[in-house]
């Protein structure tokens, strides 16, 4: 079709929770209307230099804004179509019907703004490893409802570097771009990339071609971290290429309790109209990640050794705090954040250390929301999310502070001996010493703080963590939790694998046809 002279409209939003398959919590419409939904004129101000944050209390300026801003660059000639952008929390897979709902609502507004004008291409931010309770490869569907909705328009995907790719929506997206960095720090980047192949996509200056591999692979890479030794040559060889000829080129390490059958790392490389190259250096990615297989993440201490360490570590506490980051129930890989096991070991083992530990019981803030602070109170937390991992735990302590706040909603903080339990009614997301200051404590005065995350933390407790130490307690983001999942065959490490070959082949084989089915 032609354009004549007009302006080309690329539309552009954003799908993002990744899930968790072993959290029995549904996630649902109000967990996305909680932490962010925006559309129209208002997701247009959030992108815009104008724009205070693109995700209010999560993030100032990441994919959509970085989208943003490269059609700006453009002057007049590209218009950017604002559809809607929702995220929630991870978690449990999504219910049905909050699906439909978002696709629905993609459907609606991709179909509203053709009113407008042709489209000329869609961006799309997906997460990649999001699950729907009953569905298969939910974020296909979203691309493919996207390319129909928007009467055939190139759609160009952006993912967490955590994603699980299949040949479905590799297919159905003209380029899939992933994050490079983890802890993540170039969603921006990823979105400007976005722009500049959908532009050019769209003018016809470039034939996006896609070579994409899946390995038989859950874990490897060490601690996967992009600055270490073990991962950085690969990204370093990324980025390389696309200095070169190479419009995009991705690693993505698998979100390791996705439930799907296909789940694995894989690469994916994008060129202009070279299939042959997108084939070798897709393969040679491949090859790289399959040489880290056996660098595993590192053994993690028990509670009981965690806390005596901490004990210990008389200099690290004098001059800052230990930070215990509880790998076993990661809020931000979907847990329930109420694994009472590392409090239950500070009581035991270091019951004076002012230790701030958080947990989620609504059920406890609820009970507790009446009560004065100062009170002595008994309380019974955690285990009622997530039974089947966590076991629940009673307190005899003095109700210390009541807040209330949008993140995390009603707070109680409850003082037993030294250890402070923070009680929230909302996720415990402990990506941040401020997590602590908004329930009322002062996180420099702490001994010890228990946290809920696996590596962004690091970056914000930077300043007060003098040493961090890792610790499973058991729950839904144990590594070895995942080897429960049912796959499509021996899946390393869980079974031995000599080959990534052929799982590699079969999952390329697989007529489309089987796929993304409801
Ligand atoms: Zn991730």
């Amino acid at each position: 079709m032609s354009r004549g002279n007009r302006p080309l409209r690329l539309a552009y939003g954003r799908v993002n929770q990744e899930t968790n398959c072993l959290v029995p919590q549904a996630t649902t419409w109000a967990d996305f209307e909680r932490v962010h939904l925006l559309e129209g004129a208002a997701l247009t101000h959030a992108c815009s230099p104008k724009g205070d944050a693109e995700v209010p209390g999560m993030f100032r300026r990441v994919e959509l804004r970085g989208f943003c801003d490269a059609v700006r660059a453009e002057g007049g000639a590209v218009e950017a179509v604002p559809l809607s952008s929702a995220w929630a929390i991870p978690g449990g897979p999504l219910h049905r019907d909050c699906f439909d709902r978002l696709r629905d609502g993609l459907t609606a507004q991709l179909e509203a703004a053709r009113r407008g004008g042709p489209l000329d291409g869609v961006y799309l931010a997906l997460h990649g490893a999001m699950g729907v309770q009953g569905v298969r490869d939910p974020e296909t569907l979203l691309i493919r409802a996207a390319t129909e909705a928007s009467g055939g328009a190139p759609v160009v995907t952006t993912y967490d570097l955590h994603a699980n790719l299949t040949q479905a929506r590799v297919q159905a997206s003209v380029a899939s771009i992933s994050y490079k960095t983890n802890p993540h720090r170039d969603h921006r980047a990823r979105g400007r990339q976005a722009a500049r192949v959908l532009i050019e996509t769209a003018r016809g200056r470039v034939r996006p071609t896609t070579a994409w591999r899946s390995l038989p692979m859950l874990l490897g890479g060490g601690t996967t971290v992009d600055l270490m030794p073990t991962m950085l040559p690969v990204f370093a060889r990324t980025r390389l290429w696309e200095r070169g000829p190479v419009l995009a080129a991705s690693v993505n390490m698998c979100h390791p309790w996705n439930s799907d059958p296909e789940l694995g790392w894989s690469t994916c490389v994008t060129t202009h109209d070279d299939q042959p190259l997108a084939e070798r250096l897709a393969d040679e990615l491949a090859e790289l990640c399959w040489a880290r297989r056996h660098v595993l993440p590192p053994e993690f201490l028990s509670a009981d050794d965690a806390v005596d360490a901490a004990r210990d570590a008389r200099l690290a506490r004098r001059l800052g705090a230990v930070v215990l980051a509880d790998a076993s129930d990661v809020v931000t890989a979907g847990s329930t954040g109420e694994n009472t096991a590392l409090l239950r070991a500070l009581l035991d083992r270091a019951p004076t250390l002012l230790s701030y530990v958080p947990l989620r019981d609504p059920d406890a803030v609820e009970a507790l929301w009446s009560r004065v602070e100062g009170e002595r109170v008994d309380v019974t937390v955690g285990g009622r999310l997530d039974p089947a991992y966590n076991t629940p735990l009673t307190l005899s302590g003095r109700v210390l502070h009541k807040r209330e706040n949008p993140g995390l909603r009603r707070s109680v903080v409850l003082a037993v001996e030294g250890v402070r339990v923070a009680l929230v009614e909302g996720p415990a997301v402990t990506l941040k010493p401020d997590f602590f200051t908004q329930v009322g404590l002062n996180p420099w005065r702490a001994d010890v703080l228990v946290v809920k995350n696996f590596f962004p933390f690091r970056l914000f407790f930077a300043p007060l963590a003098r040493k961090t130490l890792y610790v499973k307690t058991r729950g839904p983001t144990d590594f070895d939790a995942a080897f429960a999942i049912g796959f499509d065959g021996p899946m390393h490490p869980r079974d031995p694998v000599a080959d990534w070959r052929p799982a590699d082949a079969r999952r390329r084989s697989v007529p489309l046809a089987t796929f993304s089915r409801p």
